[in-house]
């Protein structure tokens, strides 16, 4: 596996091929992502700098950073989204650098330009880049430039609800509300028909103006059943782009991810070639530098369409580290450090199949958040087994954040491997004190259509309402006779 032989010269104290990387970094957010940024720059030889907010005084990547500073109380606008109050503090603790993480500020240009403006390296891309692909739609308009293809519908973001309807007209019903400025699976809204789509218009903009400060809308044709698959891109600031393998994120609710494999079971050599190389064309396109993630939808056919690309790290990226052996975090610190890729797209090699299962805080029965203190703690291990957890015994899980408490990893040499270690690792996992999401992937770990590969983004709303079936009731009886 040429990929594992290859990696940055690095050395202890933050040196890197005799330069020194940073001098220290300051994570600017909380949970599992902080915890991951921390055992990187560890590696790296680089020390860390916390910031947390009230609610966050005992959380796990506080006590794990070097040092800690408190930026204020519980809500995101007066602490995690706090951009004076984390550039000072930054400034004040004598970091040289900012990782911003996912979610909160990381796609931020406003953020990304304060650091800059202070001295401070922000650990992405370029601020330009963060701007041009938050925009989605103008995203849309510079990939299809480039050639890469995208689905029909607008290409610039509107207010106008006779604008939408037009464009919905001309690309043809069903089609995809989504918000501009959109993120996190929010603001999205399907109509079927132009009567529908005035009903909804006025929601989504709505939830995209509280959730991102901008109503703005575009259409986009909807797909019927497609799949996410995605790239993850690593490129440095000397025009060296590649990428690290796809992964399929179809099992989804309400779009957002719960369950990511890689590779995909659908993806020829082929196919995994074009939507590779698409990838890399849209990267390129905007000269694009840092780790980023292009996603794509895959029709039925074997058609692939760019829907946005996140220009930070994913919550996923533990798949393609499993089967490539490439630290994601670590490449995107020493890239941001000016570091030259030291691979090229020919030294990659991927080896077996990894899944991830994000476990989340929430009631099985009305899958509402389910925040509380943890009481009771026991992570899985075991050969191919990976837990990235921003949590531990007593950890509270508060109302004002995300629920990610954990993400599972399985590798193992073929796909069934990794879904029976991951199987094995979540009977293990004890978590008390609050409700997870454990049972239902375990659910879906036994579905025959799941473990046939036959899934699509609307798989997991389809399997929730879907009757218990002949064989699985029979396997149930079957099981719960021999327990
Ligand atoms: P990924 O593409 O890495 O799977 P998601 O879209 O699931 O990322 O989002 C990652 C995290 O960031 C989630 O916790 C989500 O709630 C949050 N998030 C994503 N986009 C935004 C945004 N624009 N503003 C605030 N939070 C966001
Ligand atoms: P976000 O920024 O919220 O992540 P995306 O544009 O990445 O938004 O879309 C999120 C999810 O919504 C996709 O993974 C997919 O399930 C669904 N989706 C997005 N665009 C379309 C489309 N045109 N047709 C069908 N489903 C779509
Ligand atoms: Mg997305």
């Amino acid at each position: 596996m040429a990929s594992r032989c290859f990696s940055w010269s690095r050395s202890k104290n933050g040196q890197s091929g005799g330069i020194r990387v940073f001098k220290k970094v300051l994570i600017a957010n909380r949970g599992e992502i902080a915890v991951r940024i921390i055992r990187a720059c560890r590696a790296l030889g680089i020390p860390t700098v916390a910031i947390y907010s009230t609610a966050d005084r005992e959380a796990l990547h506080v006590r794990l950073a070097d040092e800690r500073v408190c930026i204020g109380p519980p809500r995101v606008r007066e602490s995690y989204l706090n951009i004076p109050v984390i550039v000072s503090a930054a400034l004040s603790f004598g970091a040289d650098a900012v990782h911003p993480g996912y979610g909160f500020l990381s796609e931020n240009g406003d953020f990304a330009e304060a650091c800059q403006r202070s001295g401070l390296t922000f650990i992405g891309p370029r601020v330009r880049n963060i701007r041009l692909m938050g925009d989605k739609p103008r995203a849309r308009r510079i990939m299809e430039k480039a050639g890469v293809p995208v689905l029909p519908g607008t290409s610039s973001g509107t207010t106008d609800v006779r604008e939408a309807q037009a464009v919905a007209a001309q690309v043809g019903f069903p089609v995809l509300l989504k918000a501009a400025a959109g993120g996190g699976g929010r603001g999205l809204r399907i109509a079927r028909t132009p009567e529908e789509l005035a009903s909804v218009f006025a929601i989504a903009e709505e939830e995209g103006a509280s959730a991102f400060g901008n109503g703005a809308l575009y259409v986009e044709k909807y797909l019927e059943n497609p799949r996410h698959i995605e790239f993850q891109i690593v490129a440095d600031q000397h025009r060296n782009i590649i990428h690290l393998g796809e992964r399929e994120c179809s099992i989804q609710r309400r779009y957002q991810k719960i369950i990511e494999e890689t590779p995909s079971v659908v993806l020829t050599k082929r196919l995994r070639e074009r939507m590779g190389a698409a990838a890399v064309n849209a990267a390129k396109a905007i000269g694009y530098t840092n780790v980023g993630t292009v996603e794509f939808l895959l029709d039925q056919h074997g058609h692939f369409y760019f829907i946005e690309m996140n220009t930070r790290v994913q919550v996923e990226h533990p798949i393609t580290e499993m089967v490539t052996g490439i630290d994601v975090v670590q490449a995107g610190i020493l890239a941001a450090a000016g570091e030259k890729l030291p691979w090229r797209q020919r030294d990659i090699t991927f080896s077996g199949h990894a899944v991830e299962c994000r476990v989340v805080a929430e009631d099985p029965n009305t899958m509402l958040p389910s925040p509380g203190t943890i009481r009771g703690y026991h992570a899985p291990g075991g050969l191919g087994i990976r837990v990235d957890s921003g949590v531990a015994e007593n950890s509270v899980i508060p109302v004002f954040y995300d629920s990610l408490v954990a993400k599972v990893v399985a590798h193992g040499k073929t796909r069934d491997e990794a879904i029976q270690r991951m199987r094995v690792a979540l009977d293990e996992y004890q978590i008390h004190g609050i409700k997870t999401n454990i049972a239902l992937h375990q659910k879906v770990l036994q579905d025959p259509e799941f473990l046939a590969g036959e899934v699509h983004t609307r798989y997991l709303d389809k399997f929730l309402v879907r009757p218990v079936t002949r064989p699985a009731a029979v396997a149930a009886k079957r099981l719960a006779a021999v327990a």
